[in-house]
């Protein structure tokens, strides 16, 4: 399907909020207009129609997609989600923001995604897996261990890699763990990798609040999303100290001015299928209303399209910490840049996962597997160094530490773009 085509499916098109920044970024650092005409243009799309025998006896058809967006720097990686909106515009975007995570992490790959339109939720395990497989199956051409690599993402987790893991190895009949990261410990995961987007959130926030010579115990913070992200983001941040005022998830959002008990939050979620809703710790308010409430760190870790132009002048947070992907509109941009909001761009705040998918890749393809100690060590260096780059490039280009990271990313393709001679 053609760019064109994708931009009239959706309302707003997600691909295109990515070109806007691109372009910012692209201006400012002089970027040579070959590099940023390849990066404009995903280089493979790939949309499957995938049939299901669902329990009811009755076949579904499922829609998936893959997009890579860049191999200019390695193999592609990127996450597959399920999830209703899932659509070829929004597959592309964040194919292109892990083009640019990856580099802004010094990872050697380029970047993709996955997708398929389906409601996790309403769906059984016998029918999620079957939904799986056959993604797994469909895909067997485009995913590999040096070619493209996927991971979880929303609505997906260890339970699906395995599954898709296992119909990779069939249908190909190799047995590479590293062709999928993200996966449980016993069929080749990491240590480390569950907690690590959270892990990655935790240590820019707190790389931040250095450089705003704020101490982490005397700050608050509000926590959008209490997923695989949002959770451990939350537990990892109210460890080193900081209150949280606020936690909520699609079920339900509470405000506590004194803090929340994350650990109470935790034991309740997990005895609650993982929602929120019914926890006492807090005062239930809207889901919006987590986003302006008075803290001092706003984390936004659920979905995207969620700080608008008009929750943007009304946010009372100092940093904002992008755990989700695109969760800030291009839109709010400018105004959260006028009231003077550091914003850590998701495409350097939550490249932790991906970080440590890395690691996961590396352990499989060497057979020898690291301590958690070793994962964590490894990962906050990481994204401390991450972290520098973007926060300079800020400081030299006199720029925001969103189009900042897109710089950082930028001269690392670019670079790429020119010794390979990719054209
Ligand atoms: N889905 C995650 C992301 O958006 C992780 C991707 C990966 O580990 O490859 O960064």
């Amino acid at each position: 399907m053609s760019t064109q085509t994708a931009k009239a499916q959706t309302h707003e098109s997600m691909f295109d909020a990515v070109l806007a920044r691109l372009d910012v970024a692209a201006k400012l650092m002089n970027l040579s207009e070959d590099v940023a005409t390849i990066l404009r243009n995903p280089m493979k799309q790939v949309k499957v129609s995938l049939p299901i025998m669902m329990d009811n006896g009755k076949v579904q058809v499922f829609e998936g997609y893959r997009v890579v967006h860049s191999t200019i720097l390695g193999p592609s990686k990127g996450g597959v989600r399920y999830a209703m909106d899932v659509n070829q515009d929004e597959v592309m975007a964040l194919a292109a923001w892990m083009s640019f995570k990856c580099a802004v992490a010094n990872l050697p790959y380029g970047g993709a995604k996955g997708g398929i339109k389906c409601d996790p939720r309403a769906m059984s395990v016998g029918e999620l897996e079957r939904l799986s497989r056959a993604y797994a199956k469909s895909m067997k051409d485009v995913f590999g261990v040096n070619k493209d690599i996927p991971a979880p993402d929303m609505g997906t987790s260890g339970r699906e890699m395995a599954w898709m893991l296992d119909e990779f190895n069939k249908v190909t009949g190799e047995d590479s763990p590293g062709v999928i990261t993200g996966k449980p410990i016993v069929v080749g995961g990491s240590l480390g990798r569950d907690a690590a987007t959270g892990r990655g959130v935790m240590v820019n926030t707190l790389a931040a609040l250095k450089k705003m010579n704020l101490d982490p115990k005397s700050v608050t913070a509000a926590v959008q999303g209490f997923g695989n992200v949002g959770s451990h983001a939350a537990r990892l941040l109210h460890e080193k100290g900081i209150k949280i005022v606020a936690i909520g998830d699609h079920t339900a959002t509470f405000y506590n001015e004194k803090g929340i008990d994350i650990k109470a939050a935790l034991d309740f979620a997990a005895k609650n299928n993982r929602v929120l809703k019914g926890f006492t710790g807090g005062t239930e308010i809207g889901a919006n209303d987590l986003l302006t409430c008075k803290c001092d760190v706003l984390v936004p870790a659920a979905l995207q399209n969620v700080i608008t132009e008009e929750i943007a002048q009304n946010i009372q947070a100092k940093l904002i910490v992008e755990g989700a992907n695109g969760p800030t509109v291009p839109e709010a941009d400018h105004v959260l840049n006028e009231r003077k909001i550091i914003v850590v761009p998701d495409i350097l705040a939550n490249s932790g996962g991906v970080t440590v998918s890395y690691f996961e890749w590396v352990q499989n393809k060497a057979g020898y597997y690291w301590t958690e100690n070793e994962v964590n060590t490894k990962h906050d260096e990481k994204m401390e160094i991450a972290f520098s780059h973007v926060w300079n490039n800020a400081a030299e280009f006199k720029t925001s530490m969103r189009i900042a990271a897109y710089i950082t990313a930028l001269q690392k393709i670019g670079q790429g773009v020119t010794l390979k001679g990719n054209y």
